[in-house]
Formats: C-alpha cells, sequence, structure tokens
C-alpha cells in the first residue's frame, strides 16, 4: 500500500524537560510529531516527523463540526538495559482501523503507521522515561479536515502522532477506587460507536463522569445503553469480576471497546490455569453476588493504570464494598505480571513487546 519515505525536520529549538517526579498524565509533550495527510485523490501522502508545533487549520475543517475523529493511546517503556519496547502496537494500530473504517475515514497503513512510530520515538528517544513506572505514551489521531459544512464524510485527513512522557498512574503501591454504576446516562448502544475510540464517546461521557465526582466517585460503571441491566465498562477501561473463584469480563457485543490490556489479562489468566470467561454480566448479579460475600475482587483494566482495583461500587441504594477496600490478589498479580513484561523485567512469553 505504501513504501513512502519519511521525511525528517529536526527542531532547533528543543524544549526544556519537566520535572520528570511531576509528569502526571498527558501534560507534557516531546519535541517532534509525526505528520501524514491524505485527500481522496491522493492518498495517505506526504508522510514527516516534524517539530512539535500548533497546526493551522480552516475554521471550516469538517472534524470542528460533525465530529469525525479517532485516535489511539499506547505507551512505549524504557528497559533496565536502555531499549525502548511498545507493548502490543499491532493491536492498537488494527483497532485504529476498526474505528476508522465505522467512521468512515480511509484505513492507514498499519505496518507502516508502526514503523513511523519507532521512528518517532527514535527522534525523541531522550524524553522516554526511566524510573520505574514512568512510560511514554503514545497518541496518534486522525481529523476530518475538508473545509466544507455539507454532512458528508470528509475528502481530507490529517494523522499525527504525538508523544507524552507520563508518571506512575497510581505512585508507588496500586489503589483501589471508588465507582458509581451510572443509571441515567448511557455511553453506547449497539449498532452506535461504542466500540470504537472516537472523540465523540468521551465527550459525551463528561457530564456523568462530572456528577459522580461530586458525590465522592472516581469514575463511572455504564450499563448497557437499553435496559440498564448489564454491565459494560468503566470510563475508559474494562471491567472485571472474580466471583467465587472465577474471573468474568462483560462479552465484546458491539458497544464495548475491545481493550488490549483485557485481550492481555484474558490471556494471561488462562495461561495461569484461572477460570476466566466473556460474558453478559447483569449488575443485578454482582449485587446477589455480593450480598452473598461471593464478590473477590473487582477491577479496570487499560493503558493508564493496566490494573485499577476497585474497592467500592454504588449502584442505585446499594453500596458494595469490595474485598475491604482493598488490592486482591489476582488484581496484584496481574498488574505485576503486565508491568514487568512491558519493561522488560520479565520475560515476555507472549510475544507482546517489540524494539
Ligand atoms: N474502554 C474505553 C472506553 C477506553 O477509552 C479504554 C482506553 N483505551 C479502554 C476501555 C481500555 O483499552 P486499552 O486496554 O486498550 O487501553
Amino acid at each position: 500500500m505504501m513504501s513512502k519515505k519519511i521525511e525528517i525536520t529536526l527542531t532547533t529549538q528543543k524544549k526544556d524537560k519537566p520535572d520528570y517526579n511531576k509528569l502526571g498524565f498527558g501534560r507534557y509533550f516531546t519535541d517532534h510529531m509525526f505528520v501524514m495527510d491524505y485527500h481522496t485523490d491522493k492518498g495517505w501522502y506526504d508522510p514527516r516527523i516534524v517539530p512539535y508545533e500548533p497546526i493551522s487549520l480552516s475554521p471550516s475543517s469538517m472534524v470542528f463540526h460533525y465530529g469525525q475523529a479517532v485516535f489511539e493511546g499506547m505507551k512505549a517503556y524504557r528497559t533496565e538495559k536502555g531499549q525502548v519496547l511498545l507493548f502490543r502496537p499491532d493491536k492498537n494500530l488494527s483497532r485504529l482501523n476498526t474505528s476508522n473504517e465505522r467512521l468512515d475515514i480511509p484505513a492507514v497503513d498499519e505496518a507502516f503507521v508502526i514503523d513511523a512510530i519507532k521512528k518517532l520515538i527514535t527522534v525523541d528517544k531522550e524524553w522516554v522515561p526511566t524510573a520505574e513506572g514512568q512510560s511514554l505514551y503514545i497518541r496518534p489521531f486522525i481529523i476530518a479536515t475538508e473545509p466544507y459544512l455539507g454532512v458528508r464524510p470528509s475528502s481530507e485527513y490529517k494523522l499525527i502522532v504525538i508523544l507524552s512522557p507520563v508518571g506512575s498512574y497510581y505512585g508507588d503501591q496500586l489503589k483501589p477506587v471508588k465507582i458509581y454504576v451510572e443509571d441515567d446516562y448511557v455511553r453506547s448502544v449497539k449498532g452506535g460507536v461504542g466500540f470504537t475510540k472516537t472523540s465523540g464517546n468521551y465527550a459525551a461521557s463528561l457530564k456523568a463522569q462530572t456528577e459522580a465526582e461530586k458525590v465522592g466517585y472516581a469514575q463511572v460503571l455504564w450499563l448497557d445503553g437499553v435496559e440498564k441491566k448489564y454491565v459494560e465498562e468503566v470510563g475508559s477501561m474494562n471491567i472485571f469480576f472474580k466471583i467465587d473463584g472465577e474471573v468474568v469480563t462483560p462479552a465484546l457485543n458491539g458497544s464495548i471497546l475491545a481493550g488490549v490490556t483485557r485481550d492481555s489479562v484474558i490471556n494471561l489468566l488462562k495461561h495461569w490455569g484461572v477460570p476466566v470467561s466473556e460474558k453478559k454480566i447483569a449488575i443485578e448479579d454482582i449485587y446477589e453476588a455480593s450480598k452473598a460475600g461471593k464478590l473477590e475482587e473487582v477491577f479496570g483494566t487499560g493503558t493508564a493504570a493496566v490494573i485499577s482495583p476497585v474497592g467500592e461500587l454504588k449502584w442505585e441504594d446499594h453500596v458494595m464494598n469490595v474485598n475491604n477496600g482493598e488490592i486482591g490478589p489476582i488484581s496484584q498479580k496481574l498488574y505485576d505480571a503486565i508491568t514487568g513484561i512491558q519493561s522488560g523485567k520479565i520475560k515476555d512469553e507472549f510475544g507482546w513487546t517489540t524494539d
């Protein structure tokens, strides 16, 4: 599809590095970015690495009006030997094309973009953090850039990849979070765009998140958009429950994002011989399990936090305490295994990392 050369223009004004002990998430950006354009007549063209800088777009660019935009999120990690590893980038690029397909955005050449990301990271290698738990967050995104106000797919797009050094999500220790089960707003319905990473999904989730925070909860757990009976996912994570010895997670049903961490967790559990299944899970059944003392662990999975133990679930008037608000053994074991593979400390038996 594409064997184009990537032009590289290096910055003449390198930025000062931030304090790496206070990175937080997604606040600082490296010196360069990758850009590639699309036009219906040309396909994807002009791949280039250029200094990170503001971009100029027409106010009539279609992305500003109809939200034709998709993105991805993944991380690069520095090993003790100084090597930089990517974790399952093929899964992220294939999901980007799944999102593209649904949003009527032209597909990208996945292998070419992975290669471009690797080149970009090489150019900005000095930004890749070295301390435990820190990493380089990679944000590829595509926006519709044709200046036009008619409602139809854009004939022009821009793919941009930016890089951001990020801190450890929890500091030294995993911290269980409190989750509010959202029974009013919904995130997605079958036939919609819930299985994609399109910006509108996140815009539509903000109000519920704000309201949950006001009553002391970190994130919302979404229920299905029709009956509000079945569990879907949490904020920007997939969700797992350990009930009576078995780990369960909602089956991918068209309205849930297929998380890369979710897939890695399922594979690891199978590898360890822990019973795990993907199925339709009613919130009522979670409540019943909790009442019966069988709700052993609940955790979210996602690139940002990797594993996020849940210490409390609030559904209607019911407050479900999970594992006394403490980290469960499976949550901790999964966190240690995945972060170990990502940072090269544990042998990668699955072939998940690439340099
Ligand atoms: N669900 C949603 C809605 C998300 O935004 C994310 C983060 N990408 C996830 C789940 C987890 O996906 P991943 O493990 O690939 O980060």
